[in-house]
């Protein structure tokens, strides 16, 4: 590029500078986004480039399945037999029996009728609001929703309403009010909270919906595995799978791999591979990743101690964190957010903690509304009760630092 105008009217150099005093605006807002390339990892510990070992506590790897050596075999053992790539999108000739078996034991899991396979959670997302939603429609988003449901609803053609996080009285409302003119209504949210690690009043949600004929969506990317008392998450568990149009999940938190999926009625999950481009224009998942999936899935119905040894976790750290007024609430499950405020402040908190020998990266707008960058605090049930020790004793000695931020 040589800076010529093109006929935009806009010059790459232009398009240099304009990009070159954004930057400037996020350094300045503590907002700038940089990648930090780690060296071997496993839960909870992660090895920088320097050969440092930190301890971790900002994975989704919630029952430490990413490193199991079963998930690990499992792969290879695909690998041998499929070879890596899947080498094309799943209606062409990228689906295998693995992905065929995958998709039976996610649905048996969350016992739903039909699931659709898809290369990440994200999208999942959009395949769920591409089925659902279109032009001369209403999505209603919790305003805490995922950047991927937003996305999708985007995508859509959907006009978009929002309403206050959990806030079942406002959604009401707002359904209320969109009924007449909305030729469909849509609502998402998700169950566990990724940012928040507070749950949804989904029996609410749900009345509300039917009372309202809208359809409903609920993305338990953060509840597959780690959420429910066999792990299939908040829906299966509050038995309410009939009445959620569909579930979103993900196979790259608690189950360790990588990919989504979406689960409901075999009606809805048919329509996905006739409309949403995120299934159709897209390579399908590595066999592999769904071996490891599998494997992972066995792991998490054959042994649910691991998931009693995660709550062991959070109730204890959920205890030590609250009894010093350092979470807003009491967490509900492995996500516990430490609450700063400024992201400057964050990064010199996650800095601090650093210096400790912890690993928490600080999360910052746009990810989380402005004015509550935070430290997201994740739980696995591969720490053991000595790291949660440490966690708590390092905030502890932060404490003035991060006191003096708050006020
Ligand atoms: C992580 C996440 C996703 C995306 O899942 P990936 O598999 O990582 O693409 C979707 N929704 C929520 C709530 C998430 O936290």
């Amino acid at each position: 590029m040589d800076g010529r105008q093109v006929s935009s009217g806009i010059s790459s150099t232009d398009a240099n500078a304009w990009m070159e005093s954004e930057r400037a605006g996020w350094v300045e807002a503590g907002t700038l986004r940089t990648l930090t390339a780690r060296g071997r990892a496993g839960t909870p510990w992660v090895e920088t480039l320097d050969g440092e070992k930190l301890l971790g506590f900002a994975s989704n790897d919630y029952l430490g399945l990413a490193g199991d050596p079963r998930v690990i075999e499992s792969a290879i053992e695909a690998i041998r037999a499929y070879g890596w790539g899947a080498g094309a999108a799943p209606l062409v000739t990228g689906w295998t029996a693995l992905h065929e078996r995958l998709t039976c034991e996610i649905a048996e899991f969350e016992g739903a009728q039909a699931v659709a396979l898809f290369s990440s959670g994200y999208a999942a997302n959009l395949g769920a609001m591409a089925v659902l939603a279109s032009a001369g429609d209403v999505v209603v988003l919790d305003r805490l929703a995922h950047g991927s449901l937003v996305a999708g609803a985007r995508l859509s053609g959907a006009r978009i309403r929002v309403f206050p996080h959990n806030d079942a009285n406002r959604l009401d409302a707002i359904l209320g009010r969109e009924r007449g003119q909305a030729r469909r209504l849509i609502v998402a949210t998700e169950s566990l909270f990724s940012m928040d690690g507070d749950l949804a009043p989904l029996g609410e949600i749900v009345e509300i919906c039917q009372r309202r004929g809208a359809m409903l969506v609920v993305d338990e990317a953060h509840a597959t595995g780690v959420m429910g008392r066999s792990g299939g998450g908040m829906i299966a568990d509050l038995g309410l799978g009939d009445r959620v149009t569909l579930r979103v999940g993900t196979l790259s938190k608690a189950l360790g791999s990588i990919g989504g999926f979406v689960a409901g009625d075999r009606r809805v999950v048919e329509r996905i591979g006739q409309v949403a481009g995120s299934f159709r224009y897209s390579t399908s998942l590595p066999p592999a990743a769904a071996a490891a999936a599998l494997a992972a899935l066995e792991i998490v119905r054959e042994e649910p101690s691991r998931r009693g040894r995660l709550h062991d976790h959070v109730r204890w750290l959920a205890g030590a964190l609250s009894q010093r007024n350092l979470v807003e609430r009491l967490p509900a499950g492995p996500i516990m957010p430490i609450v700063v405020g400024d992201s400057h402040a964050a990064l010199g908190l996650a800095e601090s903690l650093r210096g400790r020998g912890l690993l928490i990266p600080a999360i910052r707008p746009p990810t989380v509304p402005i004015g509550s960058a935070r430290l997201r605090v994740s739980v696995s049930a591969a720490h053991e009760r000595i790291h949660l020790e440490r966690l708590v004793e390092a905030l502890d000695a932060a404490r003035p630092h991060l006191d003096r931020e708050r006020t």
